[in-house]
């Protein structure tokens, strides 16, 4: 089944004669267990429709679905609940808490909403995360593919029915990428979750099960198991 979707997408910013039509009618359908690339040009429109689907934004018409929720209809107050427990986020930026230890970064979400940590799940995040002991150090004595692994384990920990990342590799050389994406497209085959990744680079792409493209704000491709020669 569908993990999220979103259906007649339109995104419009300013008014008149110098409006800009950032999504121009989106209907895409984000299946369980995948992991989902969005590529196209700067400009295209990815950020704006992550931002749409995340619910970080609201789009000037059209419906987001996350987890059989419609987005859309939601109160501000259950927009952020459901922000802190079905959806999970990672940006270029890894945003830990300096003062805290990695594995206090990772269940700090579920700490603020007050979620009890499903200690089960935890274990198999922390697990396939491959800190060793540096979970219990904190994000000053990590490298940045360690703090941005943290950055991911974090927004796994509520188990959300899709995670979004935001060039989640834009900071980082080509090893930490690595890392990082190997572990993202872990938690998607072995853990079963849900990931979608804006990314403008085609190694990053390379990890996905299947790549999107964005022009001008509509899907202009949609490839499932891409080679390397649709990518680059
Ligand atoms: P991408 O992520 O692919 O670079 P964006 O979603 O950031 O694309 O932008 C899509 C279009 O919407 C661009 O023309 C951009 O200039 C415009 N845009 C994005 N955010 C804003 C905003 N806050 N105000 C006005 N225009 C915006
Ligand atoms: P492992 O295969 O030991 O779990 P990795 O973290 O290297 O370790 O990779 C996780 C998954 O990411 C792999 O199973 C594979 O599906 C995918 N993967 C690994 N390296 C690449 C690569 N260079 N390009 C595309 N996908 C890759």
């Amino acid at each position: 089944g569908a993990a999220a979707w979103a259906r007649g997408l339109v995104k419009t910013y300013g008014q008149g004669e110098t409006a800009v039509r950032a999504l121009d009618g989106v209907d895409v359908d984000f299946r369980s267990a995948e992991l989902t690339a969005i590529m196209g040009p700067s400009g295209s429109g990815k950020s704006t429709l992550m931002h749409c689907l995340a619910g970080l934004d609201a789009p000037t018409s059209g419906s987001v679905v996350i987890g059989g929720t419609e987005v859309s209809r939601l109160s501000q107050r259950r927009l952020t609940a459901l922000r802190r427990t079905r959806i999970g986020f990672v940006f270029q930026s890894y945003n830990l808490v300096p003062t805290l230890t990695a594995a206090e970064n990772i269940t700090l979400p579920l700490d603020i909403a007050r979620v009890p940590v499903d200690r089960a799940w935890f274990e198999e995040v922390v697990s396939a995360v491959g800190l060793g002991d540096r979970l219990h150090h904190r994000p000053s004595e990590l490298s940045g593919g360690q703090q941005q692994r943290v950055a991911c384990a974090r927004a796994l920990v509520s188990r959300p029915s899709v995670v979004f990342a935001d060039e989640p590799t834009g900071n980082l050389d080509s090893r930490s990428s690595a890392e990082v994406l190997g572990f993202l497209r872990r938690s998607v085959d072995e853990l079963g979750q849900t990931v979608v990744m804006v990314t403008h680079d085609p190694r990053a792409a390379s990890y996905a099960h299947r790549v999107l493209f964005l022009t001008d704000g509509r899907i202009t491709a949609d490839l499932s198991a891409p080679t390397r020669r649709d990518i680059l």
